[in-house]
């Protein structure tokens, strides 16, 4: 539990101490393991949010001032044949999730003028289904691809499940696909933990293929499934393996019918401090807090970029409701940060935020 108590006594050891892991990390240089886990393991708000104060500088320094915004657009949804503890769409429990077949054009397209019109970056297809194999729903999926490419409104992603052949991430790869979403969850130790249907190495193999077809990987996981801060820890560290270029964080948002519908909350202070420690160990890739966060952190939303993030999930999530995105602009203008910014070089990234909130009052105003 992280204490909130000004009494407790804090250790200015520690203060210097992550500083100084701060300006390693500036310099180009790395943390290990286990300075990592001491990270995991601070526990006073003083110690916690001078480890955000550190991650802050990081995403200064590495990001600039630019906020990557992401959406997704639900393109087959429920009735999944694998066991996930904490999906709705699992065939596996009872919700009240939605059910249909792939979508038709339409609304991907309108996710994509949505989108655009919004300066989201990137459309996500995702689809709720073990995984995509060599067949019609293959060429379907290439071509809602391409429709979106070519349409220029937005980039298409895709998050598509398991891929088991090296030709299924090739025919991706050609029909337009640019970034593949799929995350590891959790730990190795952890995942069967939350899912038996399929393997940590099924994701890990999935990843592979996708690397070598070149294309850019979406990986992260879900915090609040009742893992321990080891297995955060160890996962940050297997997304820096595999070579995550972004780096999605989930929240659990209990739903009801699901194994984990009873689930406790993360306090906000672990889940801030657990978007730092990321920071921490991938100080270059982009970290996307998605889904869960509206639910779990309410008012302390806006202090997921002083904790280190660099990206935001906007828009509606799979199953649950998001805050509009209206909202989360005006929470970006507000903090002088600038969404997916028109900035062309690192140089204009670190002119004075008033610049960037101009920008997006204009483009908020359209
Ligand atoms: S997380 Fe994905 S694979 Fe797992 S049950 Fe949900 S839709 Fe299926």
């Amino acid at each position: 539990m992280v204490s909130t108590m000004s009494a407790t006594l804090v250790d200015a050891t520690c203060s210097r101490r992550i500083s100084g892991f701060a300006r390693r990390i500036l310099r180009g240089g790395e943390i290990t393991r286990g300075e990592a886990a001491w990270l995991f393991s601070l526990e006073s708000s003083a110690d916690i949010f001078d480890l955000m104060a550190g991650a802050n500088r990081l995403r200064e320094h590495f990001k600039g001032n630019k906020i990557h915004l992401c959406s997704i657009v639900n393109a087959k949804a429920g009735a999944c044949s694998e066991n996930c503890s904490f999906c709705a769409q699992s065939s596996f429990h009872q919700t009240d999730s939605p059910r249909y077949g792939f979508v038709d054009p339409d609304p991907v397209q309108q996710a994509a003028e949505e989108a655009g019109r919004n300066n989201v970056t990137a459309v996500g297809l995702v689809a709720a289904w073990r995984g995509l194999k060599e067949g019609p729903m293959l060429d379907e999926v290439c071509d809602r691809i391409r429709d979106l490419a070519k349409s220029g409104k937005t980039r298409p992603d895709a998050s598509l499940g398991i891929i088991e052949s090296q030709a299924v991430a090739d025919r991706l790869k050609a029909a337009g696909l640019e970034c593949y979403g799929h995350n590891l969850e959790s730990s190795r130790a952890f995942f069967p933990k939350h899912c038996t249907t399929h393997t940590y190495q099924h994701r890990l193999n999935t990843i592979r293929y996708l690397k070598n077809a070149g294309l850019k990987i979406c990986s992260g996981g879900i915090i609040g499934m009742g893992e321990t801060r080891e297995d955060r820890c160890e996962l940050a560290f297997s997304l820096k393996e595999v070579g995550a270029n972004v780096v999605p964080i989930n929240i659990l948002n209990p739903i009801k019918g699901t194994p984990f519908e009873n689930n406790p909350p993360l306090p906000p202070l672990e889940i801030l401090k657990t978007i730092a420690c990321f920071r921490f160990i991938l100080p270059r890739q982009e970290i996307m807090i998605a889904g869960g966060r509206t639910v779990n952190l309410r008012d302390l939303q806006s202090l997921i970029f002083a904790a280190g993030a660099s990206a935001l999930m906007v828009g509606n999530y799979l199953t649950t409701l998001n805050q509009p995105v209206e909202k989360d602009l005006q929470m970006l203008a507000d903090l002088g940060l600038d969404p997916n910014g028109k900035k062309k070089d690192s140089a204009d990234s670190k002119k004075p935020a008033a610049n960037a909130q101009k920008k997006v009052a204009r483009r908020s105003l359209r």
